[in-house]
Formats: C-alpha cells, sequence, structure tokens
C-alpha cells in the first residue's frame, strides 16, 4: 500500500486554511472575557467587511440551516405569504422551513438543474402584492447552478417583500453587493467558502428586513435576532459560542481579507471555468449547462455508469472525498468543488484522477486531455504564483 493522502473536496465541508485549523488550538478561553471579546468583534467587523455591506452582521453557532430557519422565525408570521424558489435540495429546504413555521409559500418550482428565472418572481410578485418575502440559493449547491439574484433584487426592490437569500456557498464564489443590489437578507456558513469547520452560521440584515422582525410574530427563543444585535454590539454572543471555531473564523477572515474577496470570488470562478473546459473536453455533459455557478460544478456521469462509482473510486483510489449526486441525482452526477481553500493543484489533480478513473471504467479517454484544458486556462489567465500566507 502505498501513501494516500485525505482530501476533502465536497462543496462543503470544504478544504481546511491550516493556521485557522492552528488558531482553534487556543480556545482554553472564557467567552466573557476581553480576549474573546477581541477576537469576536473582529469576526464580527471583517464579516461586515467581506460582505461588503453595511447592515447588522450577526452569528450564530450552528450549520447554515439554523441561520435559515432563525430567518423564518424571526422575521416573519403564521399564515403571511411568500414566494420560495426552488430549483434544488436547498431550495427545498427552504419551502420544508416555510411549511413547518405555517407560511402561505408560493412554490416556484423548476426542475433539477435549472434556474427560477427573474421573470418568474416578477409575476408571481405582480399576481400576489401582500406578499412578505422571497426565498432563494444565490447557489444550488445540488446542482451546480446559480440564480441571477441580482435582477430579482430589482424586482423585489419595489415591492413590500424582502429578499432572502441563502448565500451559503454564494459567498466568496459570485459577486454580491449586498446593499447595492438590495439583498435584505444573506445568510452564509463557516465549513463552505471560508474555510474552517461546520458550525458557524451568519447573515447580514437589511433596514427593510428589520422592520419585519418588529411585526413577526413566530417563536423563537435560542435563535433571536434583537438579543444577538445587542449582543454582538457588546463584542460578545448571546450563548455560550463555539470559542474554537470563533478563533478560527477570525484567522480565516483575516486571509480573507488579505487576499481581498474579489480574488476569492476570481479564484473559484476561474477554477470553475477550467473545470467546464476540462469535463467537456472529456466528452462529458455539464449538469447545469445553461447557468452554472462558480461554488461547484455537477457533472454528468457517461450513459451507463453510476456516479457512485466515480465518488468510491476517488476515494479508494486516491484518498479523495468528492461529492455524490443528493436525493434523485444521486447515481446520475458527480459534484467537483471549487469554492474556498482551493487551488490549481488541486484541479490538476482531480482532473487526472478523472481521467485515470474513466478510462479504468470503461470509458476510454487518452490522459492528459482534460489536463490540457486545465492548463491551457491556467496559462492564459497567468496566474501568479502568490506566497502563501504571506
Ligand atoms: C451547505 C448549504 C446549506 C446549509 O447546510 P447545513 O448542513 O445546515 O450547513 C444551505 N444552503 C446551501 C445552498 C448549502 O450549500
Amino acid at each position: 500500500m502505498h501513501i494516500k493522502k485525505q482530501r476533502l473536496l465536497t462543496p462543503g465541508p470544504t478544504p481546511l486554511y491550516p493556521p485557522a485549523l492552528h488558531a482553534m488550538m487556543a480556545s482554553d478561553m472564557h467567552h466573557r472575557t476581553e480576549d474573546f471579546r477581541k477576537a469576536y468583534r473582529s469576526c464580527l467587523a471583517d464579516l461586515k467587511e467581506v460582505m461588503g455591506t453595511s447592515g447588522d452582521v450577526l452569528m450564530f453557532c450552528s450549520s447554515g440551516t439554523g441561520v435559515m430557519d432563525a430567518t423564518v422565525s424571526n422575521l416573519f408570521s403564521r399564515g403571511e405569504k411568500v414566494i420560495v424558489c426552488v430549483a434544488g435540495k436547498f431550495g427545498e429546504r427552504w419551502a420544508e422551513i416555510a411549511k413547518a413555521y405555517g407560511l402561505d409559500a408560493n412554490v416556484i418550482t423548476v426542475p433539477y438543474g435549472q434556474v427560477v428565472t427573474p421573470a418568474q418572481v416578477q409575476e408571481a410578485l405582480a399576481k400576489e402584492p401582500a406578499t412578505k418575502g422571497v426565498f432563494i440559493q444565490a447557489s444550488e449547491t445540488s446542482t451546480g447552478a446559480a440564480h441571477d439574484v441580482r435582477a430579482m433584487a430589482a424586482a423585489i426592490a419595489k415591492t413590500p417583500a424582502i429578499f432572502v437569500v441563502d448565500a451559503i456557498t454564494g459567498l466568496g464564489t459570485m459577486p454580491l453587493d449586498i446593499d447595492g443590489w438590495g439583498l435584505d437578507v444573506v445568510i452564509g456558513g463557516s465549513q463552505k467558502a471560508f474555510m474552517i469547520p461546520p458550525g458557524l452560521a451568519f447573515l447580514s440584515l437589511s433596514p427593510k428586513a428589520w422592520k419585519l422582525s418588529e411585526t413577526s410574530t413566530l417563536p423563537h427563543f435560542y435563535f433571536n435576532f434583537k438579543k444577538e444585535k445587542k449582543s454582538g454590539d457588546a463584542g460578545e454572543s448571546s450563548w455560550t459560542p463555539s470559542t474554537a471555531l470563533i478563533l478560527a473564523m477570525a484567522e480565516a477572515l483575516r486571509y480573507v481579507k488579505s487576499l481581498g474577496m474579489s480574488k476569492l470570488v476570481e479564484n473559484a470562478q476561474l477554477l470553475a471555468e477550467a473545470t467546464r473546459a476540462a469535463v467537456q473536453r472529456l466528452g462529458l455533459e455539464l449538469f447545469a449547462a445553461a447557468s452554472p455557478g462558480s461554488s461547484v460544478t455537477a457533472v454528468k456521469a457517461p450513459a451507463g455508469m453510476d456516479s457512485g462509482v466515480i465518488v468510491k473510486e476517488f476515494r479508494n483510489r486516491f484518498g479523495a472525498i468528492i461529492a455524490n449526486g443528493q436525493g434523485s441525482m444521486k447515481g446520475q452526477i458527480f459534484r467537483i468543488a471549487h469554492l474556498g481553500y482551493f487551488d490549481f493543484a488541486d484541479l490538476f489533480a482531480v482532473v487526472a484522477g478523472l481521467e485515470i478513473i474513466l478510462n479504468a471504467n470503461g470509458y476510454k479517454v487518452a490522459y492528459g486531455t482534460g489536463v490540457a484544458a486545465v492548463q491551457e486556462l491556467y496559462e492564459r489567465v497567468a496566474v501568479q504564483p502568490q506566497t502563501v500566507n504571506a
């Protein structure tokens, strides 16, 4: 047996930024001390900066779904009319949360791999002027598709509704001008482009979103936006926080700031573009061909090959964990992630490994075909070698 490095290459959890991991070891710290407040304040301020908003940013110790849930329970009331855009498994989660809290949801569903269009949202809004909110994924991680949230925001801004964007894999992979476009709630999570383990989720809130919290009557306790805002202003979290993750987050945010959020986005975009070029040159088909996003690229397995075989072989041959399709897409697609701490060296390896796996399973490709596409893009954009951790 030879060495196989374990490589986590899924679209969440994503590869970890080593200095952030090391920072977690300093978590022998009490959370009601100045040391902690310093880290927490830096986290909140840096999040605001990298998200590029003048609105409030709150952070919670939960996975992303916790803050999706909290957004409904803090801003809405039973029976209120909302529009839910569903283009995949995460959109379905919005619909389930809305249902759990008794909202009156108009669910716009499109087939997996496609996107809800701004025209569909505009039409639904026109039909129901009492709509209080529109829910969507900026990037639908289960299919690899990205929504045109900018155009949708322009339509929603003219109505009383707020625009609630699950940008858990959108942040750091696509431009999101929160204030400029009018994205009222933007939700992110630690285990995606922020390069640290799962367990923290955060959101930005516009004044229009805060206003809804004044009339909301849904019950909530642990996830309380108003309370958390007060605590955050005092440099603390309302309850005992995950100190280790907050120290990691502070470190990762310093890195993102030094890189620049736009560079983090560009990094994902370049890797996604190179991946699309590579798999297409290998004769494979993209799953979300019309609106591919840059957080993850979903690829259809060749006819007659279960995508689970590709996923399994990546693990067995190369110790690499890549993502299968979710739900009914399982076995049909595999997903190559680009969000956060991924680089061209990762992609050279993934595409070279894919070529080996395809060949071994009866789909013949000439070695180097896909890799060359990545190399050509690398050369074309002349990515400058960067000093690590400078
Ligand atoms: C990962 C993810 C979530 C959150 O899932 P959790 O398991 O709760 O962190 C939500 N939406 C999208 C689009 C995601 O990619």
